[in-house]
C-alpha cells in the first residue's frame, strides 16, 4: 500500500515534533521552514559562551511537552530552579516571596487576613474543577474568591508565571488555574544548554525516520482539490506544487489564514486571536553580585527575573545567564530596556559592571493565541482537524484543548498523528478487506 504523503509547514518544536512523530508511523513526511533554521521560537542563540533562549523558556514537568518528547525518546536534562533564593519585588523591594506554608506565614507582602484567605486557597488548587471555570475571566474569579487585594495581588503574580499572560480580564480563570497546578504540581525544567537541545534531538529523530526537512522553503498556499473541499498539497513560494494526502500547518493563526485566503473562517480565527507578549532582557554576567539572590516576581507590576544558570547549563564555568522579562498585556504592548534594568538594580545591584553579553527584545510573541473566557477557554480553542477543509490540520500553542505554550503545541503535534495514524489504519482495512 502506498505510504501516506504528509507535508507539514513550520519547522517550529511543534512542527518538526508532528513530523518526527509522523515519520516513525510509517508516513511519507516533508517538512517546509521559510528561515534558514529550525526551532521557532524554542531556538537558542550562543552569545560570549551564554546560551540564550529566546527570553525565559521552563518546561513544566507535568505538562504534555515532557510526555510528548518521551514518546520520541527525548529525555530533557537540566535542573528544577531551588526556593531558596526566590523574592518577591513589591513598592520597589525584595521581600520573602510566600512559595510553601512557611515563607507564607513569614512574608511581609500579605496581611494576616490575606495569608489565611491564600493559604486556604492554595490547599485546595489541586481540587479545583477547571473545566467550568473556562468561560469566566481571571479578573473574574479572582474577585470572587479573595477579598483582600494583596492575596489577589499574589496569586495573579503566580498566574503570569505560570501562564506568561498578564491579561487578567481576557484569560480564562480555568485556563490560568490549570496551568498554576501544573506548574505547582512538579515545578519547572530549566534546559541544559537551552531549548535548541530540544529541536535538535527531535530534527535527529525525524531525519533517522526518513522526515525530508526542507529549509528557506516557504509555503505560499495550501492546494486544494477542485470543489475546494480537500488538501491537494502545498504550493511553494516559486509556483511548485507538492502533492500531499494531509497538510500539516504549523504556525501561527495569521499564518494559516494567509495559506487560504478567501477563507472566512481562518481569517476570522486570525483575526479574533489574541496573542501573549512579553518584552525579555538576557544577560551574561562574569558574576553574580549577589549570588544568593537567583529570582524576582512583581506583585506591583509584571516582573520576572531568574538566573536560569543557577540550574541548568547556560553559561561558562563561574558566570551567570540571567532572564528578564515584562509580561504585557491588554494596552501594554511593549517596553523599554530600562525598565527591565531596573528590576536587576533591585535583584543584583552592581550588575552593569559584570556585562559580558546582552540582549533586549520590546516585545516577542510567547504564544500565539491566549486561552480566552470570551471563547470559553480552552475548550474553545480551534481543534487540530480544519472541519471544512478533509486532509488539513494544525499545530501550533494556540491549537486544541490541551495544555498552555509549549505544551499545546507539542500536545496538538501528538493529537495530529493520533489523527492520522487513525485513517492510515482505516484505509489499510479498507485496503484488506476490498
Ligand atoms: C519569550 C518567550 C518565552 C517563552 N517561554 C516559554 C516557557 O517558559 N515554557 C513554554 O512551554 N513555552 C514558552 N514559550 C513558548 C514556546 O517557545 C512556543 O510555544 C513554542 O516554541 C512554539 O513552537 P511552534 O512550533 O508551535 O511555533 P513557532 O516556534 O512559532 O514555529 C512556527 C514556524 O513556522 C514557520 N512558518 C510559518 N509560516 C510558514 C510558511 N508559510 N512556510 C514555511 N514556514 C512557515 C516559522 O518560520 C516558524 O519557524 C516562550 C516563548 C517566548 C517567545
Amino acid at each position: 500500500m502506498q505510504r501516506m504523503r504528509v507535508a507539514v509547514v513550520g519547522g517550529g518544536l511543534g512542527g518538526l515534533t508532528a513530523a518526527a512523530l509522523l515519520a516513525r508511523g510509517g508516513c511519507e513526511v516533508t517538512l517546509y521552514e521559510r528561515s534558514k533554521h529550525l526551532g521557532g521560537r524554542a531556538r537558542t542563540t550562543e552569545v560570549e559562551g551564554f546560551r540564550f533562549n529566546l527570553g525565559p523558556h521552563a518546561l513544566y514537568r507535568a505538562g504534555a511537552a515532557l510526555r510528548v518528547l518521551a514518546r520520541l525518546g527525548v529525555k530533557p536534562t537540566g535542573g528544577i530552579p531551588a526556593q531558596a533564593g526566590s523574592h518577591a519585588l513589591l513598592a520597589g523591594r525584595l521581600h520573602t516571596l510566600p512559595r510553601g506554608a512557611v515563607t507564607l506565614m513569614t512574608t511581609d507582602v500579605l496581611s494576616l487576613a490575606g495569608k489565611l484567605e491564600v493559604a486556604k486557597l492554595l490547599a485546595g488548587l489541586a481540587r479545583i474543577d477547571t473545566r467550568s471555570l473556562g468561560a469566566l475571566s481571571l479578573r473574574e474569579w479572582l474577585e470572587t474568591r479573595l477579598t483582600r487585594k494583596d492575596g489577589r495581588a499574589l496569586l495573579a503574580a503566580l498566574i503570569r508565571v505560570s501562564t506568561y499572560c498578564a491579561d487578567m480580564d481576557a484569560l480564562s480563570a480555568g485556563a490560568a488555574l490549570k496551568q498554576l497546578q501544573c506548574a505547582t504540581a512538579a515545578s519547572v525544567l530549566y534546559v541544559d544548554g537551552g531549548w535548541s537541545t530540544l529541536v535538535d534531538a527531535v530534527e535527529r529523530v525525524g531525519r533517522e525516520a526518513g522526515a525530508r526537512l526542507e529549509l528557506s522553503a516557504r509555503v505560499a498556499a495550501v492546494a486544494l482539490q477542485e470543489g475546494g473541499k480537500r488538501v491537494e498539497g502545498v504550493r511553494l513560494a516559486g509556483g511548485t506544487v507538492h502533492r500531499a494526502d494531509a497538510v500539516v500547518l504549523a504556525g501561527s493563526p495569521a499564518d494559516v489564514a494567509a495559506l487560504l485566503p478567501g477563507d472566512a473562517v481562518l481569517a476570522r480565527e486570525a483575526r479574533e486571536a489574541v496573542p501573549i507578549q512579553a518584552a525579555t532582557l538576557e544577560l551574561g554576567l562574569s558574576v553574580l553580585p549577589r549570588p544568593e539572590a537567583l529570582f524576582a516576581l512583581g506583585l506591583d507590576g509584571p516582573w520576572y527575573a531568574s538566573v536560569h544558570s543557577a540550574s541548568a547549563k547556560l553559561a561558562p564555568a563561574g558566570s551567570a545567564m540571567v532572564h528578564v522579562a515584562k509580561y504585557l498585556g491588554g494596552a501594554d504592548t511593549a517596553a523599554s530596556e530600562a525598565e527591565l534594568e531596573a528590576v536587576m538594580d533591585v535583584l543584583q545591584p552592581g550588575w552593569r559592571a559584570k556585562v559580558v553579553a546582552r540582549r533586549f527584545r520590546p516585545s516577542l510573541i510567547v504564544s500565539a493565541g491566549l486561552p480566552c473566557a470570551a471563547n470559553g477557554g480552552l475548550l474553545g480553542r480551534p481543534a487540530v482537524e480544519v472541519p471544512h477543509v478533509a486532509g488539513l490540520y494544525r499545530v501550533g500553542d494556540w491549537v486544541g484543548a490541551e495544555g498552555m505554550l509549549a505544551d499545546a503545541s507539542l500536545a496538538s503535534a501528538e493529537a495530529v498523528w493520533q489523527a492520522l495514524m487513525r485513517r492510515t489504519r482505516t484505509s489499510q482495512r479498507r485496503a484488506a478487506g476490498a
